[in-house]
């Protein structure tokens, strides 16, 4: 064990299905713009040659089921809708193929925007750590492993709020694929087990209040939720 001179917290977990252990949260990458319709409602261009990321703090993770506190320092706290996928063994620099066998499960995720401060951070030509990585920002339901998860096309990815539905897409709208993306990322990082993927959102983002119930899922996978509470 290495000797800290503060307590420090353990690496978060994913539960995996069929696994007592959980899959560790060691970096989080995110993709953005990786739906046509949800770039449009943004009021921005859509890059097909190559993804974008941003990234979250690990410790930055909540599961799913949870109730979160409204955030500081935003009015127009917004959910996002997404695949995650989690990688399974060290890749760098991958093909196709070694990209797909380096996936070891999928599972849904919110990535919970201060959508004011990100739109902020955009205008000014700043990061959008405001925006994107805060506390709890990350939200992820059980892992299903790759091999028990049809290939990705016609599964459907949606998001209700108080049981209305706010987004409905399918993965077959992802521009860049999971294997795509996981190419395109393993240029940049070695990556490794820990690492998590989330991939992008559809159309129809917006905001939730205190109150508000948050209900996702796609098909094939188990379904997310979360529960919106007072502000601190
Ligand atoms: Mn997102």
């Amino acid at each position: 064990m290495t000797d800290y001179l503060f307590d420090t917290p353990d690496f978060p977990t994913i539960p995996v299905q069929g696994e007592a252990a959980g899959y560790p949260v060691v970096r989080i990458f995110c993709v953005g713009r990786n739906y046509a319709a949800h770039a449009a409602e943004m009021g921005v261009d859509v890059d097909r040659e190559a993804p974008f990321y941003f990234s979250k703090n690990p410790m930055h993770t909540l599961a799913s089921g949870s109730t979160v506190k409204y955030p500081p320092q935003t009015e127009n706290y917004h959910y996002e809708m997404e695949l995650a996928l989690v990688i399974g063994k060290p890749v760098f620099r991958a093909t196709a193929a070694e990209a797909e066998a380096a996936i070891y499960a999928y599972g849904c995720a919110l990535d919970m925007t201060r959508r004011d401060l990100q739109l902020v951070a955009r205008a000014k030509q700043r990061p959008w750590d405001l925006g994107k990585d805060f506390e709890d920002s990350a939200v992820f339901a059980e892992l299903t492993k790759a091999a028990d998860f049809a290939p990705i096309g016609p599964q459907r990815i949606h998001l209700e709020v108080n049981g209305e539905t706010k987004q409905d897409a399918h993965l077959s709208d992802l521009i860049h694929s999971c294997i795509d993306v996981v190419v395109d990322l393993s240029k940049f990082y070695h990556l490794a087990p820990g690492d998590v993927i989330m991939t992008g959102t559809p159309a129809g983002v917006g905001p939730v209040v205190a109150g508000d119930k948050i209900t996702g899922g796609i098909d094939g996978l188990a379904p997310i939720s979360l529960t919106i509470g007072a502000a601190e």
